[in-house]
């Protein structure tokens, strides 16, 4: 069912690095191969892995690569760790922290000041500033 022929292969571009798919794509840049009715990944075709429980991993970080040298398996956990140890999992969960700990923070500051902050308000207002 899956082999990689000459239709195949006129969707990849072979650069000296990656082998990008120039084929279809999804939302999140990984190539997208459609057989009969259904989608398959060009990058665990050409590892013949197309079991969703075992991951086909980028080395390269290139989700549109299908080079077998940038690509190994790895199972669901590994790519997420993998994804973290490459900082994407942790960039957005200490944002969302960040983010967090500020509100937490402004609400702290705003109850011990408060009276300071109105009074600084109520003077701009005087003042015509607001
Ligand atoms: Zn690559």
């Amino acid at each position: 069912m899956f082999t990689l022929d000459e239709k195949f292969w006129s969707k990849v571009n072979k650069t000296e690095t990656c082998w990008i798919w120039i084929g279809g794509k999804s939302s999140k840049g990984y190539g997208r191969l459609r057989i009969g009715s259904k989608f398959f990944s060009p990058h665990r075709i050409v590892m013949k892995c197309v079991d969703s429980s075992i991951d086909v991993c980028h080395k390269c970080d290139n989700p549109s690569c299908v080079n077998p040298d940038h690509l190994f398996i790895g199972t669901r956990k590994d790519n997420m760790q993998d994804a973290s140890k490459k900082g994407r999992l942790t960039r957005e969960k200490l944002y969302a922290n960040k983010k967090e700990r500020s509100k937490v923070q402004w609400a702290r500051y705003y109850k011990k000041h408060r009276k300071k902050l109105l009074e600084k308000r109520k003077l701009k207002r005087n003042l015509g500033f607001v």
